[in-house]
């Protein structure tokens, strides 16, 4: 990155940008840009204390395409940063803007635009994912996979910055069964374009974290929608746990949406689920069909679990959802109850899990406690984790996360505010190459894909 490209002279090109756009759309009061400038980065320590000045000089709230391609316009012919957001609900600070700039919030841009006759969504970039999911069962669908963010954050946030979560235990994360279908992205550019990525191609935005070009209009398969129950068990021991959890989710004949496990005392901090699990306890939360929920609890006794809580699945923004407790809700309810608590992002190997997990609790003892979320990803059942981590110090951290490497465990850090350094990064380097294309300058979220050097890709 160039540093000498951006302009860091807001008293220069923010009255320019008030004139250009209309009253209101423009904000600079200083808590509202801070506040926009904001995600859940405080769930790393480490991020709180690199990330904690970083802001950007203004806010555009865009109200339509047209307002995004002037602004993106205007960023090229000025030399300004643009960083967009849609909700704000990232983990790892990707909306925060690390040399000023403008702050491009699409929140505004919320409609859900059609539900096609083959089972897509076609959405602007800030329909909020619970909108998408009511929309889609009316009509007889449902999304593939989600957040457990999904009542706040935006579809385009989502595409740009997370992977997969509910629903991803059956139809795999975001990049795979070509589940984002099309995207409409907008160049960084005096002329900005509208790129159509479509197939493979879409993998040039997907977790790119907005720094290959703006999504304008995103379209998502669908799947048939299922009438869900929502099941919570009991077991005397996380290896039992682990065992009925492997089991569903390896067991084709469940139709189901959600299997995540937990070691005691993580239960402990559901504290609106607490008094129905024994003290001690390893606790299981499942999603299935409705029609499969008598079985599900015939074999969790069989297994020696004991029910603890059974809900039918309410529809988005009628109550809570047993989803609220899982993915990296588990890690807010965690530092809600410790703030000292933070997590990892990790990838167990389906048949060494139970060695990988003895390993690192010889080693680490309850400095690191079990969070199972599994997951389909290429294909395969994989045990997902998100493993809750008593923070003490970076160097700490860095041994758990290395000590994961030498043992097979996959880690996608949390911890850093980069791209290449998260853990996603592709071989092919299309997001590199896409960003020569679509960036030139580097203007998008500049810092946040460290490798790129304006000029050196398009060269
Ligand atoms: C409690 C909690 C639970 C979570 N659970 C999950 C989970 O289950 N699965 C998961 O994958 N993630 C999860 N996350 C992370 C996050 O909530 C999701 O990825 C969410 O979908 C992000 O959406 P957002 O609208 O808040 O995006 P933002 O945080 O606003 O943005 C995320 C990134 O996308 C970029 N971006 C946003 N809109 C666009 C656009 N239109 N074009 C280009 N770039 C854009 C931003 O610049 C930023 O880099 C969780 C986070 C928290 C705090």
């Amino acid at each position: 990155m160039h540093k000498d490209l951006l302009a860091h002279d807001p008293g220069r090109w923010i009255p320019k940008l008030e004139a250009m756009l209309p009253r209101g759309q423009v904000v600079t009061t200083a808590s509202e840009v801070e506040r926009l400038s904001k995600d859940f980065y405080w769930y790393s320590p480490v991020l709180e204390r690199q990330l904690r000045d970083k802001r950007g000089d203004a806010a555009v709230r865009a109200r339509n395409v047209g307002d995004v391609r002037e602004v993106l316009s205007f960023a090229s012919r000025e030399g300004v940063p643009v960083t967009v957001r849609g909700a704000g609900t990232g983990n790892y600070g990707q909306c925060i803007p690390l040399r000023g700039g403008i702050l491009l919030d699409l929140g505004e841009l919320d409609r859900v635009l059609a539900i096609t006759g083959d089972g897509c969504a076609v959405c602007e970039p800030g329909a909020r994912l619970g909108v998408v999911e009511s929309t889609a069962r009316k009509a007889g669908w449902e999304l593939r996979c989600y957040p457990s963010t999904y009542q706040k954050a935006s579809v385009g946030g989502f595409l740009a910055g997370g992977s997969g979560g509910i629903g991803s235990i059956t139809h795999g994360v975001l990049r795979d069964n070509g589940t984002v279908r099309r995207i409409r992205l907008m160049t960084v550019e005096e002329e900005p374009r509208e790129v159509v990525l479509e197939g493979g191609d879409v993998l040039r935005a997907l977790h790119a974290w907005g720094t290959t070009g703006v999504m304008v209009e995103v379209t998502v398969a669908l799947a048939p929608r299922v009438d869900w129950a929502q099941l919570a068990a009991s077991f005397p021991t996380f290896d039992g746990c682990l065992g009925f959890a492997e089991a569903v989710a390896n067991g084709d004949g469940w139709r189901k949406r959600l299997v995540s496990a937990f070691e005691w005392p993580i239960p402990a901090w559901f504290t609106p689920l607490v008094k129905w699990v024994p003290k001690g306890e390893a606790l299981a939360f499942f999603e299935v069909a409705q029609d499969q929920l008598g079985a599900l609890e015939r074999e969790v006794a069989e297994a020696g679990g004991v029910v603890a809580f059974v809900s039918p699945y309410h529809e988005p923004r009628r109550g809570a959802q047993l989803s609220d407790y899982t993915w990296n809700h588990t890690t807010l309810w965690a530092k809600k109850a410790d703030p000292t608590l933070t997590y990892l992002q990790a990838g167990f190997d389906p048949v060494r899990v139970r060695e990988q997990i003895a390993s690192l609790k010889e080693r680490f003892g309850d400095e690191l406690l079990m969070h199972m979320e599994y997951l389909k990803s290429g294909g395969v059942v994989v045990p997902g984790a998100l493993p809750v981590v008593r923070f003490t110090s970076e160097a700490r951290l860095q041994d758990m996360i290395d000590h994961c490497g030498r043992i097979g465990v996959g880690i996608a850090n949390p911890h850093i505010n980069h791209l290449e350094g998260s853990g996603r990064w592709r071989p092919d380097d299309a997001k590199l190459v896409a960003k020569g294309e679509y960036d030139p300058r580097g203007l998008l979220n500049p810092g946040k894909m460290a490798g790129y050097t304006p000029g050196r890709v398009a060269a």
